[in-house]
């Protein structure tokens, strides 16, 4: 049976049109989820009983104690701490904690950590460990989890989409 003379377009690939490919040179950012455990608690407003409603800054991650918790793409370590990274009054306790800067606005803050593998300063690679998942902070009690966190423009933003394609800002 002879080939067709014009061979379906792809999907995507209407004839007439342009299609762009990002050069394989040129990745978009790497971005490696921290830990592999799937999102136990959401990014926003959250019902807190007689406490009322708080915002929750970031996304938990189903983790074990102990797990390796690894960089979310590349950057420089910008903080280490502990207790409420954002010092506010009253503020919550999120145990240990680390920042990176990936330049352009965008941070990440990764909680509750024990045995750091960073400090102030340190150049990371995406999927590099920096600690280990600790039991759980006062601030979030319950199971085991990482508590991370992505800031972009001065604010939080839903760490998801970072999570779920590689893609984000
Ligand atoms: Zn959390």
């Amino acid at each position: 049976m002879p080939a067709p003379a014009t061979p379906a377009p792809a999907r995507g690939e209407e004839p007439g049109l342009i299609t762009f490919h990002r050069p394989a040179e040129v990745p978009a950012a790497r971005t490696v989820r921290p830990v592999p455990g799937r999102v136990v608690a959401d990014y926003g407003w959250v019902a807190a009983g007689e406490a009322g409603e708080h915002y929750h800054h970031g996304v938990d991650l189903a983790a074990r104690e102990g797990d390796p918790v690894r960089a979310l793409r590349g950057g420089t370590v910008r903080r280490v701490g502990s207790g409420d990274p954002d010092r506010r009054e009253g503020g919550r306790d999120l145990g240990q904690f680390v920042e990176i800067d990936h330049g352009e606005g965008v941070l990440s803050r990764y909680a509750p950590l024990t045995d750091l593998q960073v400090k102030v300063g340190d150049r990371v690679e995406a999927g590099a460990v920096i600690g280990r998942v600790a039991s759980p902070p006062p601030a979030e009690p319950g199971a085991p989890h990482l508590h991370l966190e992505v800031h972009a423009g001065g604010g939080s933003v839903d760490p998801k989409p970072f999570l779920d394609d590689g893609g984000g800002i």
